[in-house]
């Protein structure tokens, strides 16, 4: 840890200590947040990827995401904006239950939205992250490692992340999240079941469809219609064997 000309022991610094000492007084510690989070012990410095680069310190929620930089906890796998070396510092760090589940470097700047971390891209981190670890627990135990990755928790925080793409519905968005994080609990014999029973029910809604469909006016005269032409096919069938029948051999070959 580089020495910021403090006397104290570095590991008892407040989060505010590093904040003025990195940023000085332009550092405004005001909303309710802000000051809960510069009373915390710092857990590391705000190391900016680009030294000379000048951050906007005087705006609320970037004091919010330099205290909750050195504050939270640095994530196991970085978020896409991070990997990528986006925001001003080298981590990527999430502070548990604030900025709607954004890393710091997202919140920076008012970009907490474009997180991967995000709880919008991201319905239930928790409960992804449970189902992702149970899911691969359950993989390891049951199959050889090269099946595990279909469904390994990063093809499921990607897959939630290009669902917030595709303009769906809060609801709907929900729902999907919802249903890929309950498979991805699943067992081999868990997604077998379950793929049959979605086949049934797939089933079942399109007879429902289908019958639906016949109780309208056009459904009614297509199906009469359909009627119509069977039995007319049959008349004919049948007029056409009786006369055949009745016919002598060498008047039909003529
Ligand atoms: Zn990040
Ligand atoms: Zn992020």
């Amino acid at each position: 840890m580089p020495d910021h000309s403090s006397p104290e022991d570095p590991a008892s610094r407040t989060a505010a200590d590093l904040a003025y000492a990195a940023y000085g007084d332009q550092v405004k510690i005001d909303s309710a947040l802000c000051k809960k989070l510069a009373a915390e012990v710092a857990l590391r410095e705000p190391t900016q990827r680009r030294v000379d680069q000048k951050l906007n310190i005087e705006r609320r929620s970037n004091v919010e995401a330099l205290l909750a930089h050195m504050t939270g906890q640095s994530a196991p796998k970085p978020c896409k904006n991070c990997h990528k070396g986006h925001g001003p510092w080298t981590q990527c760090v999430v502070y548990d239950g604030q900025m709607c589940g954004s890393c710091t470097n997202c919140w920076f700047n008012a970009s907490g939205s474009r997180c991967t971390f995000h709880e919008n891209n991201h319905p239930q981190p928790q409960t992804l992250f449970a189902a992702s670890v149970a899911a691969s627990a359950n993989l390891m135990a049951l199959q050889p490692p090269a099946l595990s990755q279909s469904t390994s928790p990063n093809a499921n925080i990607n897959l939630s992340a290009d669902i917030t793409q595709w303009g769906l519905s809060e609801s709907t968005k929900q729902l999907i999240t919802q249903t890929i994080t309950d498979v991805a609990t699943f067992s081999r014999r868990d997604r077998f079941l379950a793929r049959i029973e979605a086949a049934a029910k797939e089933l079942g809604m399109r007879i429902a469809e289908y019958e639906e469909f016949l109780r309208t006016p056009e459904g009614m005269a297509e199906q009469n219609a359909a009627l119509e032409r069977e039995r007319a096919q049959n008349s004919h069938t049948q007029a056409t064997e009786a006369s055949m029948a009745d016919a002598p051999p060498d008047e039909i070959l003529s």
